[in-house]
């Protein structure tokens, strides 16, 4: 039997960190087992599905390294509604199912309570199909649902406490739960993997592939991810889109590899890997039931790390997006002119060590790219003290003379002038950062004043010590 799995987002928002985590654990599972990947795109909510939402999906699949054209798909739910239909009008020919046109109101003038399940009061009273009549499930009065879960054992569900619930609206639209079992059944599917908020609703899918006459998928709930406070993510609280985590800098091969640690781990004590230990060491039976917990600090401080292992050449070319702001990308301060890639080149390994999300690049060199620096008023005032004009102009007499413009001569040349003051170099530079970077702190300075130039350094510092007359 070949394996097939199927990753199946709702395009009614941005794509989750959650769904991706679901999507690679299907995908990786798939390799695995020399079986194949669907994305099924549940598209049958028309009031909150967008066509944008769905693209965003495709394209952050494939970012994270499921590509186009690497799966089946996508197929579209909407697209299988006539076999949905066929499906609940099987359930209600073989009296799997019934009508039932009782309203909420009805349900609980009868059983007293507003908490309480269906009563099954249209059971066995033989209403025909009708507008305004849903369909309903009839599920066992006896026995119980045993869902075989690869991540959770077997859990099992007392058919008596599961209400006979609608299938089809009274308009005639199969409902989700029902669209969700035929589209996995006629897809073939052999193993559904999918979070954990979907679990409640599997013993009564399950029920639905036994009325059907087809025998279940082996399923596997992989665990909630929560925030610090463990609460489940959302998007209304916390960061959840991948997008955006795309849009901040953050690199594939970090965020995929610290997904698949929500709740795993490879072996060895690791936890930076290569993608190939991933695909081969992963065990989706080892995945831990209890709710993940989704530290962005860990996954900056990955990033970092990935950032640091990449070759320079690769550096400089993931940072264009934030340099020129294409893409998505909000572009930079700068214009597009102003960009000097041979200048950026000469700053990228400096740049490379420090920052731990790409678009802290702007901040770290914008000072180059612009004809005057952004000046942090906050950080002026912090810095500019009594001595920073006198200070000033004995560096710029000092670089205005220096026969070499390279870093080593600037900072010898910067040392000597604090000296003459009993300054130490970091007190010294301070002064000169800022006039000439607009900042505090940043790349390693005489570096960046031997990139930046003579002309531009000297022009800078001039003009810083203007304004502090
Ligand atoms: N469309 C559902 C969701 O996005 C997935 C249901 C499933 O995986 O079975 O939550």
């Amino acid at each position: 039997m070949t394996v097939r799995v199927r990753f199946a987002p709702s395009p009614t928002g941005m794509f989750h960190v959650g769904g991706a985590r679901s999507a690679l654990q299907n995908w990786i599972y798939a390799k695995q087992q020399g079986g194949v990947f669907v994305l099924r795109i549940e598209d049958t909510d028309a009031a909150r599905n967008k066509p944008e939402w769905t693209e965003g999906i495709l394209s952050a699949l494939d970012w994270i390294g499921i590509s186009r054209g690497s799966y089946e798909g996508p197929y579209f739910q909407s697209q299988n509604a006539g076999e949905h239909r066929a499906a609940a009008a099987r359930l209600y020919e073989s009296g799997r199912a019934y009508y039932c046109d009782c309203t909420r109101e009805d349900v609980q003038a009868r059983t007293g309570s507003q908490y309480q399940g269906y009563d099954g009061y249209h059971r066995d009273l033989g209403l025909g199909p009708g507008e305004g009549r849903a369909l309903r499930f009839r599920t066992p009065d006896e026995g119980a649902t045993v869902v075989v879960d690869l991540i959770r054992g077997e859990p099992t569900f007392e058919n008596r406490l599961i209400e006979d619930f609608v299938i089809a609206r009274g308009d005639g639209s199969p409902v989700f739960l029902l669209a969700n079992v035929v589209d996995d059944m006629t897809m073939g599917i052999t193993h559904v993997i999918r979070a954990e908020e979907h679990l409640p609703n599997t013993p009564k899918q399950q029920l639905l592939w036994d009325a059907l006459g087809v025998k279940p998928p082996v399923w596997a709930h992989v665990p909630v991810v929560v925030n610090e406070k463990r609460q489940k993510l959302s998007k209304r609280r916390d960061k959840v889109a991948l997008e955006a985590y795309r849009e901040e800098g953050y690199l594939a091969g970090a965020m995929r590899n610290y997904l698949m640690l929500l709740g795993w781990a490879p072996s060895g004590d690791r936890e930076i890997v290569p993608w190939s230990v991933i695909e081969d060491e992963f065990r989706l039976e080892e995945v831990n039931p209890s709710p993940a917990f989704f530290d962005e600090k860990k996954l900056r401080a990955f990033n970092g790390e990935y950032i640091r292992a990449l070759p320079v050449a690769e550096f400089v070319d993931a940072c264009q997006p934030w340099l020129t702001g294409t893409g998505t990308i909000a572009p930079p301060p700068w214009q597009p002119e102003e960009f000097d890639a041979e200048a950026f080149a000469a700053v990228a390994p400096l740049a490379q060590t420090r920052i731990t999300v790409l678009s802290e690049i702007v901040p770290n060199v914008d000072f180059l790219f612009l004809a005057s620096p952004l000046i942090d008023e906050a950080a002026w005032a912090k810095t500019m003290k009594d001595g920073s004009a006198d200070l000033l102009d004995s560096a710029v007499a000092a670089f205005d003379a220096l026969e070499s413009w390279d870093a080593e001569s600037l900072k010898s040349t910067l040392e000597a002038v604090g000296a003459e003051r009993g300054l130490k170099l970091g007190k010294t530079q301070a002064p000169v950062r800022v006039a000439v970077t607009g900042r505090t702190v940043g790349l390693p300075l005489f570096e960046s004043l031997e990139v930046l130039g003579r002309e531009r350094t000297l022009s800078r510092m001039r003009a810083a010590r203007v304004r502090l007359v």
